[in-house]
C-alpha cells in the first residue's frame, strides 16, 4: 500500500504510523525524522534545516522534495510506504505527483487525522520523544512504562527543540496556511479519508484500519 499520513503537528501521524507500518508491513517515510538525523549526523543539509525548524518554519521546498524522491527509489519502498509529515505544501504535492508519475506508481489513500487546535499545544508540549527509534510518548496522555524510557527499545526520552509554546504556535499558523489546503486537493482526487483524531490512540488506529478496508 502507498499511503500518505496528514494532520496539523500533534495530531498523532507519529504514533499511528509507527504501528500502521507494522500491521501493514510497508515503510515509514518521515521527513521530519530524516531532518532531525540530518541534524544528529552534523550534515550541512542538517545545519540549514534546524534553523528552520527550531523557529517552526519550512524547510525550503526544493530541499524537502529533493531528499523524498531520493528515498522513495530505495528499493524498500517497492512494496509500498506511509509518508509522514509531507506533503507539507501544494507546491510539495504537486512535485510528488509528479515524482509518482515518473515511478508509475499510485497512492492509495490520504489519512487526514483531525484534532482542534485547542488540544494541540498541550500535546506537543507534553510530548517526548525516544533517542533511539523515535517512538512518541507523553506526560499525561501516553505514559511510558518507565519514567523517561521507551517501551519498545529501552532508549532514553527527550523532549524536541520545537515543541515550546513559542514554535508551536508558528507550526499551528503554518499548518493552517499552507498544509491545510491540501485537504481539499485530495479530496478532489477521491483519495481522502477522514478519522477524528480526538480519541483515544487504540480507537484512532482502529478507525484507521477500518477506512482502509473499504
Ligand atoms: P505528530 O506526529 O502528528 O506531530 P505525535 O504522534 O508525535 O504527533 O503525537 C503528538 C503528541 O500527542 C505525543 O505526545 C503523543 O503521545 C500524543 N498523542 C498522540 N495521539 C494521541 C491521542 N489520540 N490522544 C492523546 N494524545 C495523543
Ligand atoms: P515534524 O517532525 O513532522 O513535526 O517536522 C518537524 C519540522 O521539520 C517541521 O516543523 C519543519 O521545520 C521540518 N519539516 C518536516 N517535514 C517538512 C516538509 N515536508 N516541508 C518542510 N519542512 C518540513
Amino acid at each position: 500500500m502507498k499511503l500518505l499520513i496528514m494532520g496539523p503537528p500533534g495530531a498523532g501521524k507519529g504514533t499511528q504510523a509507527e504501528v500502521l507500518v507494522k500491521e501493514l508491513n510497508i515503510t515509514h517515510i518521515s521527513t521530519g525524522d530524516m531532518f532531525r538525523a540530518a541534524i544528529k549526523e552534523g550534515t550541512d543539509m542538517g545545519k540549514k534545516a534546524k534553523e528552520y525548524m527550531d523557529k517552526g518554519a519550512l524547510v525550503p521546498d526544493e530541499v524537502v522534495v529533493g531528499m523524498v524522491k531520493d528515498r522513495l527509489l530505495k528499493p524498500d519502498c517497492a512494496e509500498g510506504f506511509l509518508l509522514d509529515g509531507f506533503p507539507r505544501t501544494l507546491e510539495q504535492a504537486k512535485a510528488l505527483d509528479a515524482t509518482l508519475q515518473e515511478m508509475g506508481i499510485k497512492l492509495d489513500g490520504v489519512v487526514n487525522i483531525a484534532v482542534p487546535r485547542e488540544k494541540l499545544m498541550a500535546r506537543l508540549t507534553g510530548r517526548r520523544v525516544c533517542r533511539g527509534c523515535g517512538a512518541s510518548y507523553h506526560v499525561l496522555f501516553n505514559k511510558p512504562a518507565v519514567e523517561g524510557k521507551c517501551n519498545s527499545c529501552g532508549g532514553e526520552l527527550y523532549q524536541r527543540s520545537d515543541d515550546n509554546e513559542e514554535a508551536v504556535g508558528n507550526r499551528l499558523d503554518v499548518y493552517e496556511a499552507q498544509t491545510q489546503p491540501l485537504i481539499d486537493y485530495y479530496a478532489a482526487q477521491g483519495l481522502l479519508l477522514n478519522i477524528n483524531g480526538d480519541q483515544d490512540i487504540k480507537k484512532v488506529l482502529e478507525d484507521i484500519l477500518a477506512s482502509l478496508k473499504k
